[in-house]
């Protein structure tokens, strides 16, 4: 690659964030295989440039200008590695849409991934805060993750125990900057069992006969429940989920009980249980919230929106807002879930 004359001087990212920021790269690279990840990373380095990595933008707040680098992760193809009477080993490129992903696993009848349906973003980026929705994480499938390590300037195959994956977190969010995923390979059992003791998925379920809950039928549910109760990026700029459910001790939880019976949680462990964080922060009022150019959504207390003309700036003094208010009401702190980059 003729790095140099790849570069895009001056890029417009506004279209490559679903807050839908007004955003500008000093300078934009794509990345359509995985070779160019080390001349990119190198180039950068050798000039001191700041660089980050960029896949389609659904899970961070970006500034008004990056300066530096931004790889834009565009590696496509989905192959299949190998296949037996246990299951199917699948390498797809970091550039690969999530969602396209889990149409097309359940077009060759590869099930497993429909509970994940309809999460935007790249498949690259799913380890990295290991997606999870209705009741599944990203982590079950993962055989393993490809990536450049910008520290030993080295190529690393990591297993499934390397990724140090747990709730919404893994060693690449806990190592930002560090490794630049190429390829992820996923392992799909062939043996199926249908996940359906998520409430929303099992209330939609309810009174079915057991032999109707297909791959089919839990992608389609799934895309219904998501379609309804989370705003469109295309129709409002969001990041879906802005704070994590946060997981408090069993005693913590009891005592909120006292106060607030109706209070929405979900066992964790045994010693510790999972907040709804979109209860919590309705209950302090915020739902449909404006605060200038950002506001909070009139259906989902969770999702902080960007209506046309907000910024990181506004958007971030509304989520300090939201967590000081939550933690002065009940004791607990909410932590962000996107990316913030500076
Ligand atoms: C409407 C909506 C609903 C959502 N629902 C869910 C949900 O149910 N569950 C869930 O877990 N998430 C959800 N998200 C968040 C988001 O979809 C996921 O986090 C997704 O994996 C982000 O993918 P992306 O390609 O957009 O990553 P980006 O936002 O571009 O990047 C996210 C982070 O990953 C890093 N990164 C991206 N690609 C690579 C790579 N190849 N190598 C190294 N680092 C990389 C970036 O540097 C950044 O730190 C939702 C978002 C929206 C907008």
């Amino acid at each position: 690659m003729n790095l140099p004359s790849n570069l895009l001087p001056a890029h417009s990212l506004r279209q490559r964030n679903t807050l839908g920021f007004a955003v500008e790269a000093e300078f934009a690279i794509h990345i359509t295989e995985a070779k160019q990840i080390a001349e990119a990373i190198a180039y950068a380095k050798d000039r001191d440039m700041p660089y980050q990595v960029l896949g389609s933008g659904s899970n961070v707040v970006l500034p008004d200008a990056l300066s530096g680098l931004t790889l834009l992760m565009d590696i496509a193809g989905i192959e299949i590695a190998s296949e037996d009477a246990h299951g199917v080993k699948l390498r797809v490129g970091a550039g690969v849409s999530w969602h396209e992903l889990v149409i097309w696993t359940l077009g060759y009848s590869y099930p497993g991934l429909e509970n994940l349906a309809l999460i935007p973003g790249t498949v690259g980026a799913a380890p990295i805060q290991n997606i999870g929705a209705y009741g599944v994480e990203v982590k079950d499938y993962i055989d393993s993750v490809e990536a450049f390590d910008c520290q030993t300037m080295q190529w690393v195959t990591l297993d499934r125990a390397q990724c140090q994956f747990a709730y919404r977190h893994s060693l690449f969010k806990a190592n930002p900057q560090r490794y630049v995923i190429a390829t992820v390979n996923f392992f799909l059992p062939k043996q199926w069992q249908a996940r359906i003791s998520y409430a929303d998925l099992h209330g939609y379920f309810s009174g079915n006969e057991h032999s109707s809950i297909t791959p089919h039928a839990i992608f389609n549910a799934v895309c219904a429940i998501r379609t309804q109760k989370l705003p469109d990026p295309k129709q409002i700029g969001n990041v879906g989920s802005f704070f994590q459910n946060p997981i408090v001790e069993n005693s913590k939880l009891t005592e909120l009980k006292q106060r607030y019976p109706s209070i929405v949680a979900y066992p964790e462990d045994a010693n510790h249980s999972k907040l709804a964080a979109g209860w919590l922060i309705d209950q302090c009022g915020f739902k449909g919230l404006r605060a200038g150019n950002v506001g909070v959504h009139d259906k989902q207390a969770l999702v902080l929106t960007n209506p046309g003309k907000g910024n990181a700036k506004e958007l971030l003094a509304l989520a300090e807002q939201i967590q000081e208010t939550v933690r002065n009401r009940f004791g607990v702190d909410l932590v962000i879930e996107p990316i913030i980059f500076s």
